[in-house]
């Protein structure tokens, strides 16, 4: 990950050197070249990948401490933040009962006295000398009569204040074994060796219209503050200029693709829609065809369809999928793209590709497919790519491929992706997409030709966020379930409900209903392993014994994963014990009722889309989520149990979580900063956003020479990855 390259100093205006300093100045120092550093901190720094002095001043705070003293004796809190100034008036280091060193500061502030401690860090105590003024700050707790201060941060205060004293505290995202202070030190490192150097984007009367800092002030000011009012603008600075940056490379992004890009223009008349819906067998509710018909206008155009379609868990977006995979293979390509083809050969049809995040999802898609395509009259070869089959099969379908005898092919990203080269690719679904990247829609872009491409998710985007990191994107949303659909009824299940919880499941089950117990592994590891193993025998002789038990985990190979799911949905199993891997997509509309062990351990999406294995057919689901206390609250399971409508529970999400991972920053590469504060930033989303076009329609190629630093750092930063090399 490169989050920061576009802070390049651009060659146009070399860094100016000045004399005095020793060492050339680069924003690539390596850090452990800088003074305080040195190797060994820098090595633990590789962590959080900060390796260069550019990587430490693009290394954002998460959050900001109060640090100004403020505080009076009166306005303390228990438990909450406090920073308060004072007078050190004893400094003691003792050893305590438990064989721990503490350290003990007694501060005079205004009225009383509160204290300062530290265990087991006896070298601290040389740092306080009696009659100093210093800031603590940090959480208050009432210890006697005073407030004490455990661990707190200080503050020391100089008769003259050093400049870089900041009232506001920066507090950096940490990673394991690198610590707070190790951070601040690389940063402070890096701001005297490079704060000046970074390149402006913006030219001078942008800066001044728009009110926006300078990139080194913005630097300085993120790192340390001079006032609360000085992190807004510094963040508002950085926000501003990642939005705008990435709004002009979509807009080039787009304006290039639709000059040299086509995609097929696939026609659904009359006569073709009904054949197609024919195959269901079901009716299509208004949302599935309202959303089959924005697709179906997209899909007649010969500019590539790029459309979102968000349906909450179990609205039905499988049949879309299947509605326009139909089309694309029901329409024949024109003789005059077969330059080979004889007069008198049947015209090819165009091929469709369906991405399934797993390959559990790639195998049932097939299965639906086949089922629904097994009348007479038909003849579409469906095909699955998926890591578990034997390489040489593989072979012989990627070449069926490449001849264009296979008319869909379902499987997991990398091997459809990877491995698949069509004939006349005409459209690309990606199934259950709950992380959005930048770069994900050039997917599969082949030839000269490229293909419509629908991304289908369960994890609602607010409007803003799409914007900003995809342009104009399209979205549909199926804000409708099929018929008949009941929420799932929802409990939170502590210690003392367990044995009554097992009886009501037993029961359920008894009477016919069909069930999962889901189980937590986080990483499939061995440890994982042994305890789901132990999970399952505990459900074996106990609870569940009455019943036929299959047992589903990331580790099975993937043929015995696959029958193991057969068996399910034929009835020959009554309860599946599973982990998270029947999460995304799976339906079995005779499963009616789950238990989810350890419930914490899930995220909110993530429980959302277990408990959607249960809402698929007309009977009612069941779902218990089992917790270690039942008492104290647990706000993302109390969500959970309150809520059964995944969008609603989605806003929950984020603000609980924030949108960070939502979007994928990591993966699109994008600094986390920017894209975290999309929501609370909104109002600067829309300016960015909306400056931008005016920009671009003003000037498409951005030629203005006022720009031409920007454009440089947009085509740095984004050429790559959007395929932008033909504009430079
Ligand atoms: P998701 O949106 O979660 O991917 P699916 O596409 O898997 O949902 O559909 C969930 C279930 O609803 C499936 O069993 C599917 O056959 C059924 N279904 C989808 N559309 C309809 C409909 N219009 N009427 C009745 N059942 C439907
Ligand atoms: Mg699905």
């Amino acid at each position: 990950m490169e989050p920061s390259s576009s802070y390049e100093p651009l060659p146009a205006s070399p860094p100016s050197v000045p004399l005095s300093s020793q060492r050339p100045r680069s924003l690539s120092t390596p850090l452990e070249r800088l003074p305080g550093v040195g190797t060994a901190r820098a090595q633990k720094l590789v962590k959080l990948q900060l390796a260069t002095a550019r990587d430490a001043l693009m290394h954002f705070p998460r959050e900001y401490r109060d640090f100004s003293g403020a505080h009076t004796l009166v306005d303390i809190r228990e438990g909450e933040h406090a920073s308060i100034a004072g007078e050190v008036k004893d400094v003691a280091l003792r050893t305590t009962g438990a064989g721990r060193q503490m350290l003990s500061v007694l501060v005079a502030v205004v009225g009383g006295h509160v204290r300062a401690i530290w265990f087991n860090m006896p070298f601290m105590a040389k740092r306080f000398v009696i009659g100093m003024r210093i800031v603590i700050a940090g959480q208050a707790k009432k210890s006697g009569l005073n407030w004490e201060f455990s661990h707190p941060e200080v503050r020391w205060l100089a008769q003259d204040e050093s400049a870089n004293a900041s009232e506001w505290l920066a507090v950096y995202p940490l990673a394991e074994g690198v610590h707070q202070s190790l951070v601040r030190t690389a940063v402070q490192a890096a701001i005297v060796h490079a704060a000046d150097l970074p390149a402006e984007a913006f030219p001078e009367e942008i800066l001044k219209a728009k009110s926006l800092l300078p990139i080194a002030a913005a630097i300085r000011e993120i790192h340390c503050p001079s006032s609360h009012a000085m992190i807004t603008m510094a963040r508002r600075r950085f926000v501003y200029e990642e939005l705008f940056m990435l709004q002009l490379a979509l807009r080039m992004h787009r304006s290039q693709q639709q000059q040299q890009r086509l995609a097929p223009a696939i026609v659904i008349d009359a006569r073709l829609d009904n054949r197609i819906r024919a195959r269901f067998p079901f009716q299509f509710t208004p949302a599935q065809s309202r959303v089959c018909a924005e697709i179906a206008a997209d899909l007649g155009r010969t500019e590539p369809m790029s459309r979102l379609l968000q349906g909450d868990v179990g609205s039905g977006k499988t049949a879309i999928a299947v509605y326009a995979m139909l089309a694309t293979v029901g329409s024949k390509v024109p003789l005059s793209l077969e330059p080979a083809a004889a007069a008198g050969d049947a015209p090819d049809r165009y091929q469709a590709a369906l991405m399934a995040p797993t390959e559990l999802l790639a195998r049932q898609h097939v299965a639906t497919l086949e089922q629904m395509l097994s009348g007479k009259g038909v003849s579409v070869e469906v095909a699955l790519l998926v890591g578990g089959q034997p390489a040489k099969q593989r072979e012989r379908i990627v070449a069926r491929i490449a001849a264009g005898q296979v008319g869909i092919v379902v499987g997991t990203q990398a091997l459809v992706a990877g491995m698949a080269k069509f004939k006349h690719l005409g459209l690309v679904v990606i199934d259950e997409q709950h992380r959005f990247g930048v770069i994900q829609r050039s997917l599969l872009q082949q030839g000269q030709a490229d293909p419509h491409t629908l991304v289908m998710t369960a994890t609602p985007i607010p409007r803003t966020i799409a914007h900003a990191i995809y342009g104009d994107l399209a979205v549909s949303v199926l804000d409708e379930q099929p018929p008949g659909r009941q929420p799932v009824a929802t409990y939170r299940v502590g210690p003392e409900q367990l044995d009554k919880w097992w009886a009501f499941f037993g029961k359920k089950v008894a009477e016919g209903r069909q069930g999962y117990v889901v189980v937590p592994a986080v990483e499939e590891s061995k440890r994982d392993l042994a305890s789901i193993a132990s999970a399952f025998e505990n459900l074996a002789n106990g609870p569940l014994e009455a019943f036929r038990l299959g047992l589903v985990h990331g580790r099975l190979k993937a043929k015995a994963k696959a029958a193991v799911m057969d068996d399910f949905r034929a009835g020959n199993i009554d309860v599946l014990v599973a982990t998270s891997v029947i999460e995304v997509g799976i339906d079995v509309p005779a499963a009616t009722i789950m238990t989810i062990l350890d419930a914490e351990t899930f995220g909110l999406a993530q429980l959302h889309q277990l408990r959607g294995r249960v809402a698929r057919g007309a009977t009612q689901g069941i779902c218990g989520a089992v917790t270690a206390t039942i008492n104290e609250p647990i706000p993302r399971i109390d969500a959970f149990v309150a809520t059964s409508d995944g969008f609603k529970l989605a806003e929950q999400d984020l603000l609980l979580r924030g949108p960070g991972d939502l979007v994928g920053t990591r993966q699109s590469g994008a600094p986390p900063l920017y894209l975290a504060d999309l929501l609370r930033d909104s109002s600067v989303v829309a300016e960015a956003r909306r400056d931008a076009i005016t920009l671009f329609e003003s000037d498409p190629a951005i030629t203005g020479p006022s720009w031409q630093r920007l454009r440089a750092l947009i085509l740095r930063r984004w050429g790559e990855k959007l395929g932008l090399g033909q504009i430079s």
